[in-house]
């Protein structure tokens, strides 16, 4: 609202999120491969690709989760760079924890509970921020991107990838089918909880389009701001940069 207080809408939005996360965390690998056939590996493979990560850099992975991204950045920056894993979900953060520990990554990554909407980091300090599958949960989507506006150094730039609108008719019908009908029961079969995949499929629906996610970033003050549909549009990733 205007005066900074959350509408019940808004605080039970947050509450099923954290919900959802803490009753998927174990499963949420497994389910990520079985759920997208193993393509979400390919979107973050294509979302490193376009960073341009440098050794030294230092980097924010938000809303991390298990840290499929941080684990490819943390060999990227080595010693002297810092990558910060930042989730609101302490399960989450957990089981991405133990995952990047049992890879041996250790030493330039941290682990920040932390909410998008609000971030915890100075002004001006990242070179590169990530939000891999993430923004769809966050409650003030205006709010987080311009928290990441200004944790961003001058010449830092954004990379959002998310779900977003397929491209082509067919996709289109198919991709309903598949995320209504399908992944629910893929849900209560593999992770005992169709209720959390039903929330998955509502909010991938809900999340803006490529051209409204790209006039949002414009409106906090990202420039040169494009997107790359992956899979026919099933995913984009959207770029910008803070000058
Ligand atoms: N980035 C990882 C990946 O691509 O595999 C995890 C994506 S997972 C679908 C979404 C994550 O967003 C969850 O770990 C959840 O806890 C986190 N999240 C949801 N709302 C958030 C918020 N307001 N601030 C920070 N993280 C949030």
């Amino acid at each position: 609202t205007h005066f900074g207080f959350k509408t019940v809408a808004e605080t039970e939005k947050e509450h099923l999120v954290a919900d959802v996360f803490h009753s998927v965390a174990d499963k949420y690998d497994l389910m990520n491969d079985l759920m997208s056939f193993g393509i979400h590996r390919l979107w973050k493979r294509f979302t490193i690709d376009c960073a341009g990560v440098r050794p030294g850099q230092k980097i924010l992975d938000l809303a991390g989760g298990t840290g499929d991204l941080t684990a490819k950045f943390s060999r990227l920056v080595g010693e002297s760079g810092e990558v910060i894993l930042a989730d609101i979900n302490d399960s989450m953060l957990k089981v991405g924890r133990e995952k990047l520990r049992n890879k041996g990554l250790v030493n330039n990554i941290r682990y920040v509970q932390a909410n998008a909407e609000n971030l915890p980091f100075p002004d001006n300090y990242f070179d590169l921020i990530t939000i891999g599958f993430g923004l769809r949960n966050v409650t003030h989507k205006d709010q987080a991107l311009a928290s990441m506006y200004r944790a961003l150094k001058p010449g830092g730039r954004l990379l959002v990838l998310e779900f977003s609108k397929p491209t082509n008719a067919v996709m289109s019908k198919l991709y309903d089918f598949y995320s209504f009908k399908v992944l629910p029961k893929m849900g209560q079969l593999v992770a005992k909880d169709s209720d959390s995949y039903q929330y998955l499929a509502e909010s991938i629906r809900m999340h803006p389009d490529q051209e409204t996610l790209k006039a949002m970033m414009e409106s906090v003050g990202f420039e040169q701001v494009t997107y790359h549909n992956l899979t026919q549009g099933v995913v984009a990733l959207h770029r910008g940069f803070k000058f």
